[in-house]
């Protein structure tokens, strides 16, 4: 359903993405591990155009954009395909939290102030915050704002959601709560793209890992055979840190 073809990306001299191949089936949930600086955000970014490729092919679904030539229109139409969740959940502050999940459906996909109000009423009754539709993110832990970055991207019913490091800002007391409903939503059959650290959540909520090293993908599998016996040195060496 996804498909990244040799996905190229430097900025400057410093090549950080050095031919990227992956594909994603629908509904995956794929965890994309590896050390800092390897190129999991760039990848992430690259997939809906957040970062432009310097060369290669994405395909989502049906549609597929040619990172040389890429038209206005074809970026559009590759992001309405996606959703995002930030490290730092890139909220409106002076919007509250109900506003913040319609604004997308309202201003992006055209819906009505009825219609956007009553999924996203919906979403944000799923990720646990149905009482605090109208509060303000600054009302709110950092583990319930990152729940309200997860009910948007949720509301906007992309074919995937991308997920870059969503518990990386969170203090460790309020990492399980946002890991909890991230799992909740994966057996829903929603395809997800994660970039994490948390190698325990990996390993159980995914059903594809892919491990990162200096700009390639170094191997992929099912997780039970990466955290059960990867075959590449760098691989092992990097899980023995976390074990
Ligand atoms: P990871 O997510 O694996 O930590 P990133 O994709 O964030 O890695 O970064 C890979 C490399 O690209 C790093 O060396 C980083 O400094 C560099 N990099 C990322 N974004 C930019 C940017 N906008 N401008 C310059 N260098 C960048």
């Amino acid at each position: 359903m996804i498909q990244m073809a040799n996905i190229t990306k430097s900025f400057g001299k410093h090549e950080v993405l050095k031919g990227i191949d992956l594909s994603v089936q629908k509904g995956e949930v794929v965890c994309i591990l590896g050390p800092s600086g390897s190129g999991k955000t760039t990848l992430l970014r690259c997939l809906n155009y957040l970062e432009r490729p310097n060369d290669g092919e994405v395909t989502i679904g049906d549609f597929t954009v040619n990172c040389k030539r890429p038209s206005k229109k074809a970026i559009h139409t590759l992001r309405q395909k996606t959703a995002m969740v930030f490290q730092h959940y890139n909220l409106f502050k002076h919007k509250t939290v109900l506003e913040n999940v319609m604004e997308g459906l309202v201003i992006v996909q055209k819906q009505s102030k009825e219609k956007a109000k009553e999924t996203s009423v919906k979403m944000l009754e799923k990720v646990g915050l149905g009482s605090k539709l109208d509060a303000y993110p600054s009302q709110l832990s950092g583990g319930q704002q990152q729940r309200v970055g997860i009910a948007r991207a949720l509301a906007l019913n992309p074919e995937v959601i991308l997920f870059d490091e969503p518990t990386s800002a969170l203090d460790p007391e309020l990492v399980g709560e946002v890991l909890d409903v991230i799992q909740k939503i994966a057996k829903e059959g929603i395809t997800m793209i994660i970039v994490t650290h948390e190698m325990g959540f990996a390993r159980e909520v995914s059903n594809h890992v892919v491990f990162m090293d200096e700009g390639v993908i170094v191997e992929e599998g099912k997780p039970q055979d990466i955290f059960g016996g990867a075959k590449e040195e760098r691989t092992r060496q990097f899980l023995k840190r976390f074990t």
